[in-house]
């Protein structure tokens, strides 16, 4: 829609382009959408999850929603079916690696203390080595 300046928009089209143009400019939306690869590990109605191009671990997997989220501080009630998702993938991929009873990490950063470099939420599945505690 270029061309038309935002304060011309209705406050719901605004949100509207506003989401499109995040979304379209967001790397996990693009995998989501299989615009830019990425070693797929789960697909299904709700999430997606695929290996983290920078391994921390022997396993690191990421968990994203398929609709964009930014942060968990843009989370309502609504979403609490997803996050459930979210965090049922997580324990299954552990399960089905082999990580059920040895243990795993999962991770949700947030913001800019936590280190979260992308803004649509994913939680990370981490497994087959020690981790410390408290993290770093
Ligand atoms: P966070 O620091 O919690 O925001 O984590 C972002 C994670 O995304 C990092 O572990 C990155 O290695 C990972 N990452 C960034 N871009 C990609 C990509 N294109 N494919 C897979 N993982 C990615
Ligand atoms: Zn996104």
């Amino acid at each position: 829609m270029p061309g038309l300046r935002s304060q011309t928009l209705a406050p719901r089209e605004r949100d509207l382009r506003n989401r499109i143009s995040r979304m379209s400019e967001c790397v996990f939306c693009r995998i989501v959408d299989g615009t830019i690869p990425a070693a797929k590990v789960h697909e299904d109605a709700d999430v997606v999850a695929f290996t983290d191009l920078n391994p921390q671990a022997p396993l690191h997997v990421l968990v994203v929603p398929r609709r964009h989220i930014a942060t968990l501080n843009d989370l309502t009630a609504d979403d609490d079916g997803i996050v459930g998702a979210m965090v049922r993938t997580a324990a299954h991929l552990a399960r089905e690696h082999g990580y059920d009873e040895r243990g795993y990490r999962t991770v949700f950063n947030c913001n800019r203390d936590a280190g979260q470099t992308v803004f649509h939420i994913h939680l990370h599945l981490l497994a087959g080595r020690g981790f410390t505690w408290p993290p770093g």
